[in-house]
This record gives structure tokens, C-alpha cells and sequence, in this order.
């Protein structure tokens, strides 16, 4: 989905981004407290440190390499990914780093101030993925905090908090997850992320559209002033690098990452709007749109903490499961890399409009087999007791038509495949998925919905709850269509997030908004809180 049109610039806002260049400016200081719960200044780095094989020469970096922060992600129970980039020079095309091989050392403790370091190493940042660093930290114990930086040289990361999962064979009592997507920077600030960093998490769950592709102004200056895009649209690797530069200078999002692991998805805007598979939205030619997908799905990898092999080429398999031992078993899904083509081209405008033979074509996926295999093995195959689909877009249906028309639907989303959606219900439905959860992301905008395998059959049973959180800045679509959609139980058009507290009996959701998401200082207005009860597939309103 495409929102449109710049905000207006208040003089505030102005005077507040100019304190973000400021800040941005300070990053060349090393050590500064990041402002995360728990974080602290990082210390001495001189510590032995064990590494193999011929050490790598450390270059002589006069410029701190740590602008873009430092991030944790897909927590298991004895490991968690580290992440880092060094970019020194965080608009350059490589960064302002030396065209060779860098030696990254790491350390994680079970204080903020390393006293306690159990388990460090050195790895390799390399040219070929942008000097990113992602270290698989092992030997970990289950269901505990750790803190973890990077050295290189004289220069010490800030320091990162992360948590790992309950031990696999573990029977925990609680767990809860924040439900983060949508942070288009040049449609507003990361006031919600103030607050999410306040909140008791053990993961982020970000579902999609980490950044927006489209076209901004022409420097990086003018677009942290503005809070706008920076560059012609993505298409390059040089140009995704760029865009994910400007996102993570925001401290607000690096004090997110900083606070928590993430388990991160990605949706359209990572590539391209509405692209599915190797289709693109402006009839692009194949190679290209595969190569261009290849520099988004490499410029992704490189910016974030995620447990999946490194990218070469136009495809990479991001979907993956993560055990919060048997209380429940998270099933994340990628619906646009192996999607089939968005239908009903010839008779919508911007993917939007009535359904067609091509919709209903019984074959249609936006999984791809191998996916929807792995999916639907796992999810019959699962013992826990809550089984979470962590799902980018809306599934739960969403007739879009005025009043008095034939009904219309958002094409790109799974009302453009309702076969494959016929065919997840149907499993979700099975007596051995215990208390299925639908968390999704993308539409800008707050739901709670029954979901059905046909959306709008009043005699269709519920087969469970989707929890639909709301962009963090991304514009909000505030046209309510609830009154043709008796599924949506739940519709809120403000931006925030969500938060999943989930124990042995209930799921409770609480739809967190911010009042103003032209004010990074934002506080949060009132939201609303959903309860799912062990053994009902609704969400009812507390
Ligand atoms: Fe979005
Ligand atoms: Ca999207």
C-alpha cells in the first residue's frame, strides 16, 4: 500500500529535527549511553580475546564505524544473532571503510558493564556485504538477559541488551512480544519506539516494510532536517544501503534494537511496492526486477540480525520458527518473495478492485510450495499450546467497496490469494494446532478480525484471532470499512504498536498509540486491550 504526500512542517518539528542532525553529528563519539533500558557506557575493551588463524590488521579508522548501532535477533534458546555494520561514513557507497577484510571483536556478558563476559570471539567484516557483522552467539543459557558490543580497534560499539528463549523443553508461564512494522521515516518520527524500549519484552516481532523505497530529497542533511526519504527511488544496492542508513541513524530505532532481539520479516517496500515473486508493480523487465531484487534482499541482510544464510542472488529464504518452549511456537512467513502474481491487474487500479477467474484459481499461492510444506508440517507437527502465524499483511479479508458496488478487495494482500488462504485455515483449523494465532502487520492501521476461510460466510466458523498492529510512523489509512466486513471486530487507525502478553490461559493484546507522530516526543494516547482465552478463537474487547 502506497500512502502519499509529504506532511506539513512545523516549526517544531523543524527545530527537533535540527537537534537530530545534532545528535547524528555526536555519533563520532564512541561511547555514548544509547539511551536503552538496561544499557550502559561501554569500558575497556583491552581483553584477551581468542580468535584462530593469522589476525587480520586492524585499519586505522579516525572516524567512530558504529553510526548504525548495534542489534540483536531470532533468539533461540542457547544463541542469539549479533549484528553490526561499520559505516563510518554511513551515506558512502562502502560506508567510508577500506576496501579490505575487518576484524570485528565481540563480546557478551550478563552485565552492561562486561564484568562478566561469557562468551567473545572475533569475526570478519567483509567489503562484499558491506562490512556487516552477524555473529551467532552460542553456549547461552535459556530465558536469560545478556549484554553485548563490538570492538574494533580503538572503537567500542554501544552496547546492546538482548534476552534469549525459554529452554525448548521448558514449560514457561509467560512470554511477551512487541509487534513493530511500517516505519516509513519520511512520514513520520519513532515516537512509539521511545515507548516500546519502556515496555517488559522478550522479543520485537517486525513484520515488514523496515524501510520505504520510494523517491526523497536529494542529501542526506536535507532529509534528517525534513524528515524526509533521501535519494531517487531504491533500485541499486548502493541505493537500498543508502535508505537503511537513514533509517538507522534515528536513535529512537536504534535504542529499539539496542533494548531487545528482533525476529524480523520483510513486506513490499524492502524491493518495491506491491511487488509478488519476480513481478514487479510497473511492468519492469524480469532481469531486471531480479537484479533489483537481489540488491534489496543483500542491502536487507547487511542491516539487520537475522539467522539466514547470505544472500546471492534474487532469492533468500527468510521464513523460519522459533520455539518459546511448549507454551508456544512462532511460525514467521514471507509472502511476497515466492508469492504468485498480484490477480485481477487488467481490471484494478493500484492493485485494488473487484476479484476475477485469475483470483480463484484453486493453485494460486503466496507462499510457494515449499513454504507452504514447511509451514503446514510445522504447524501439525507443533506440541505448543499457543501456535502464532507472525504473517505480514491482513488476512482476515477486507471488502473495500463503497456502499451499493460489487465488492473490492486490497489484491496484493491474501484477499488476492483466497485459495491459499482456504488452505491455511483449514489447517489452522485441525484439532492438533492448539490455540492458533494470526499477528500481522502492513495495513497502517490498528485490527482485530476473526479469521475464516471465507471471510464473508456468516456460517463459516472463526478458526482464530488475527491481531493486526499499526505502523510505527507509516501514513495511516483511516477509511473505515467495518460495516461490510462483520469479521472486523476491532478497526483503529492511529500509529503505534502492539504488545502480545501471552501466559498458559490468555493472550492479551494491548494496541498501543502515539498521540502525534509528528512529535518525536510523542506520549501515548489511549489504546485498547484484547483478550484470547485458551480454547476460544476470538478476541474479545477487556
Ligand atoms: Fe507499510
Ligand atoms: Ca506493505
Amino acid at each position: 500500500m502506497e500512502p502519499t504526500g509529504p506532511r506539513p512542517l512545523s516549526r517544531r518539528r523543524f527545530l527537533a529535527a535540527l537537534a537530530a542532525t545534532g545528535a547524528l553529528a555526536a555519533c563520532s563519539s564512541d561511547d555514548g549511553d544509547d539511551g536503552a533500558p538496561g544499557a550502559t557506557v561501554a569500558g575497556d575493551p583491552g581483553r584477551a580475546t581468542t580468535t584462530t588463524g593469522p589476525p587480520l590488521p586492524t585499519p586505522d579508522l579516525p572516524v567512530a564505524p558504529f553510526t548504525l548501532g548495534v542489534a540483536s535477533g531470532d533468539p533461540l534458546d542457547d544463541r542469539v544473532i549479533l549484528w553490526t555494520r561499520l559505516a563510518p561514513e554511513p551515506f558512502a557507497a562502502d560506508g567510508g571503510m577500506p576496501d579490505a577484510d575487518v576484524p570485528v571483536r565481540w563480546e557478551v556478558a550478563t552485565d552492561g558493564g562486561f564484568g562478566d563476559v561469557v562468551a567473545e570471539g572475533e569475526a570478519v567484516a567483509t567489503p562484499a556485504l558491506g562490512h556487516s557483522v552477524h555473529v551467532d552467539a552460542t553456549g547461552l543459557e535459556p530465558a536469560t538477559t545478556y549484554w553485548y558490543r563490538f570492538i574494533v580497534g580503538d572503537h567500542v560499539s554501544p552496547v546492546g541488551r538482548t534476552r534469549t528463549l525459554p529452554a525448548s523443553s521448558s514449560s514457561p508461564e509467560a512470554f511477551t512480544i512487541g509487534v513493530a512494522n511500517c516505519q516509513d521515516y519520511g512520514s513520520g518520527y519513532y515516537a512509539a519506539y521511545r515507548h516500546l524500549v519502556q515496555e517488559d519484552l522478550d522479543v520485537v516481532a517486525f513484520l515488514g516494510d523496515y524501510i520505504y523505497e520510494r523517491a526523497g530529497v536529494d542529501t542526506p542533511e536535507e532529509a534528517i532536517a525534513l524528515r524526509r526519504n533521501y535519494g531517487p527511488e531504491a533500485v541499486t544496492l548502493d541505493q537500498y544501503r543508502a535508505r537503511y542508513a537513514l533509517y538507522k541513524l534515528d536513535t529512537d530505532l536504534q535504542a529499539a534494537h539496542h533494548a531487545f532481539p528482533w525476529i524480523v520479516l520483510w513486506d513490499d517496500h524492502e524491493v518495491a511496492n506491491n511487488y509478488a515473486g519476480p513481478v514487479g508493480e510497473k511492468g519492469e523487465d524480469p532481469a531486471e526486477f531480479d537484479r533489483r531484487r537481489a540488491a534489496a534482499y543483500q542491502a536487507w541482510y547487511e542491516h539487520l540480525p537475522v539467522r539466514v544464510d547470505p544472500p546471492d542472488g534474487p532469492d533468500l529464504r527468510i521464513w523460519r520458527d522459533f520455539a518459546v518452549g511448549d507454551l508456544a511456537h512462532l511460525f514467521a512467513i514471507d509472502v511476497r518473495q515466492s508469492s504468485d502474481p498480484i490477480p485481477c491487474r487488467a481490471t484494478s487500479t493500484l492493485d485494488m478492485g473487484p476479484g476475477c477467474a485469475e483470483r480463484d484459481e484453486p493453485e494460486r499461492s503466496n507462499l510457494g510450495d515449499e513454504q507452504e510444506a514447511w509451514l503446514f508440517d510445522g504447524l501439525r507437527a507443533s506440541n505448543a499450546r499457543w501456535n502464532l502465524l507472525v504473517n505480514p499483511v491482513l488476512m482476515s479479508g477486507l471488502d473495500i467497496a463503497e456502499q451499493g458496488e460489487d465488492p473490492a478487495y486490497y489484491l496484493e494482500v491474501w484477499d488476492g490469494f483466497p485459495e491459499q488462504r482456504r488452505r491455511v485455515v483449514e489447517v489452522l483449523d485441525e484439532e492438533d494446532v492448539s490455540n492458533p494465532v494470526v499477528i500481522s502487520g502492513d495495513y497502517h492501521a490498528a485490527f482485530v478480525a476473526d479469521l475464516k476461510a471465507d471471510p464473508w460466510d456468516p456460517d463459516a466458523p472463526v478458526v482464530a484471532p488475527e491481531l493486526l498492529g499499526s505502523s510505527i510512523s507509516s501514513l495511516v489509512f483511516s477509511t473505515d470499512h467495518t460495516a461490510r466486513n462483520p469479521q472486523i471486530r476491532y478497526f483503529d487507525p492511529r500509529n503505534g504498536y502492539l504488545v502480545c502478553r501471552l501466559s498458559r490461559d490468555e493472550l492479551v493484546a494491548d494496541f498501543r498509540y502515539v498521540a502525534d507522530v509528528g512529535d518525536p516526543d510523542s506520549p501515548l494516547a489511549p489504546g485498547a486491550t484484547f483478550v484470547v482465552t485458551a480454547g476460544s478463537p476470538t478476541a474479545e474487547r477487556r
